[in-house]
């Protein structure tokens, strides 16, 4: 089994990277990407104990990405047991630094509104990276919010009334980065770029990012429907690029969605091995 998408603590799961290969090795999976948001942390930490296990772990991660007024997920993958090289990493790490600025701005913004909140406590229960998952675990333990999606809706979601918007790179300058550093990536989940019903939209959007140095589509992907993924299949097909896919597995943070959910086929894979992976 391949799963090349997937989220531990140091991003917004809850299993430890550790645990996580693990899960992987008993649950059957022979190549994994740990793909946290805006860190390596977890492929760092976990690179050698996935080899002892016998599960091949691809270096990866999830940017968050401006696109028109969306906010649009880009996947890289980076081949070789080094995984990203340093210049890429540093880059990473510039967006990481935005992120705590974004934090810091939305505990102000929530502590006006009266909410007793400290950026502390936020980020003492997240790894690497503290995100809005993070807030809203701790705005629920504190009965400021019904519960997580009350939290999003009414205070740290786009329409909640502390949202503060988060700078990040564009999708043309992430996947031209990506390309340059010798990476591959993949345009993450298009069902939720919001133009499934607009496929030629889609498809355009695909055939723009390739000329930044787009590599790959997510065709598999568990918020994607089997015509779904047929037609991603497709688009990737036609523009020449490669496909990815995974379950998205956040643990705790997404109930009931398991490590290898979404089965992905080999063909996958082999393209992968056919630029370098
Ligand atoms: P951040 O990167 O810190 O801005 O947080 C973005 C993450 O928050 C996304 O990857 C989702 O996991 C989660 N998220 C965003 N909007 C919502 C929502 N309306 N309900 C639940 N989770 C959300
Ligand atoms: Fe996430
Ligand atoms: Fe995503
Ligand atoms: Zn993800």
């Amino acid at each position: 089994m391949i799963d090349l998408h997937c989220h531990t603590r140091e991003s917004d799961g809850t299993d430890t990277p550790h645990a996580l290969v693990e899960l992987a090795a008993a649950s059957g999976i022979s190549t994994l990407s740990i793909t946290d948001h805006d860190t390596f942390a977890g492929y760092d930490a976990t690179v050698a104990h996935a080899a002892g296990l016998g599960v091949e772990l691809i270096c990866g991660v999830e940017l968050s990405c401006r696109h028109e007024e969306k906010t649009v997920h880009l996947l890289g993958y980076f081949p070789g047991p080094a995984g990203a090289p340093a210049a890429f990493r540093d880059w990473v790490a510039g967006i990481l630094a935005s992120r705590t600025e974004r934090n810091r701005k939305l505990i102000e913004k929530l502590n006006g509104m009266g909410i007793d909140i400290t950026l502390e406590e936020v980020q003492a229960i997240g790894g690497s990276v503290t995100g809005r998952p993070h807030f809203a675990n701790v705005l629920v333990a504190k009965g400021h919010a019904t519960d997580r999606n009350d939290a999003f809706r009414r205070l740290i979601g786009e329409e909640g009334a502390a949202f503060v918007e988060r700078i990040g790179p564009t999708l043309a300058e992430a996947a031209s980065r990506i390309q340059e550093s010798g990476g591959v990536s993949s345009l993450a989940h298009p069902v939720r770029i919001g133009y499934f019903r607009e496929p030629e939209k889609e498809l355009a959007l695909m055939a723009e990012l390739r000329e930044s140095g787009l590599s790959a589509v997510e065709v598999y992907h568990s918020d994607h429907t089997a015509a779904l993924s047929e037609r991603y299949l497709e688009f990737a097909q036609l523009l020449g690029l490669l496909q990815t896919g995974g379950s998205d597995y956040h643990g705790g943070n997404k109930p009931g969605l398991r490590l290898g959910a979404v089965p992905v086929p080999n063909s996958v894979l082999e393209g992968l091995r056919s630029v370098g992976f």
